[in-house]
């Protein structure tokens, strides 16, 4: 069927369960992604990075995963991740996209607000999906400083004045970690579910351990970006492989690297309780 918005998927700020947003960088992690999302029953979020749009063109990445969506029965969201320019959420509207984060969370609040507001309205009118975030989850190997967290107050306004459909939110992960060791501010989160209006969002999750992320589900977290994580199966399974068999064929490699992306998904369906909820 044709992709969709992100509240098309069937998760609100009440479902007991998350859709997991998982970044694609070519056509075989989308391919891996529907894979699960058919095997799993689930709802599933492509997303399309920066550095993928650098790698693959913006145009080609949201096409591939347009065409791919419409082979399977589940809804599937194609979702701009991280924009910090409002060029390029135009561009990315255009060719139809059903969702877009504006990245502001490095600037100041009022230009955050000015900026995301802006986007949320260009993505409605083109009856997409918007997400805004507030507090910064840093990346690499810094940690998050409590100045980073993300302040209730600055968020409830954030979230009235732009009018987000989704809130990313700062609880203590960091992108590309490359193993889980992170943990989370569950009290903060808890604050912030019941005080804003919208369902929130997890960044960085690659390095939260499971049990964080349970917690993190059941204290309101509905949306959970998963990059990084992906990555290091991918890479890791390649490398092993040509270890083993440097004779191998490249399109089989290929096949199986998918095939081990796609069980990494699948497991964090079932983490995210969004399996059979397609
Ligand atoms: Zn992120």
């Amino acid at each position: 069927m044709n992709p969709c918005t992100l509240n098309q998927l069937g998760v609100t700020r009440e479902t007991p369960w998350a859709v997991g947003h998982f970044n694609i960088h070519n056509q075989e992690f989308i391919r891996a992604v529907v894979r699960a999302a058919e095997a799993e029953r689930s709802p599933a979020i492509l997303a399309v990075g920066m550095m993928s749009v650098k790698y693959m063109g913006l145009e080609p990445l949201i096409s591939a995963c347009q065409s791919i969506s419409r082979e399977t029965s589940v809804p599937i969201a194609v979702h701009l991740d991280h924009a910090r320019d409002i060029d390029i959420v135009r561009e990315a509207l255009e060719l139809g996209i059903n969702s877009v984060m504006f990245d502001g969370s490095s600037l100041d609040f009022e230009e955050n607000v000015e900026k995301t507001t802006n986007v949320v309205e260009m993505a409605h009118d083109c009856g997409a999906t918007a997400e805004g975030e507030i507090g910064i989850v840093p990346h690499g190997t810094e940690s998050v400083s409590q100045a980073q967290m993300t302040n209730p107050a600055l968020a409830i306004e954030f979230a009235e004045r732009t009018g987000v459909d989704f809130l990313a939110v700062s609880l203590g992960s960091v992108h590309g970690m490359k193993s889980a060791a992170a943990s989370l501010d569950q009290s903060l989160l808890q604050q912030l579910h019941e005080q804003i209006p919208v369902p929130l969002v997890l960044h960085g999750a690659s390095g939260v351990i499971d049990e964080q992320i349970s917690l993190a589900i059941e204290h309101g977290i509905r949306k959970i970006n998963v990059n990084t994580g992906l990555k290091v199966v991918l890479k890791s399974f390649l490398s092993n492989r040509f270890k083993e068999d440097s004779e191998s064929d490249l399109l089989q490699d290929l096949d199986l690297g998918m095939e081990a992306v796609s069980e990494s998904v699948a497991r964090r369906m079932r983490l995210f309780n969004s399996s059979n909820q397609a």
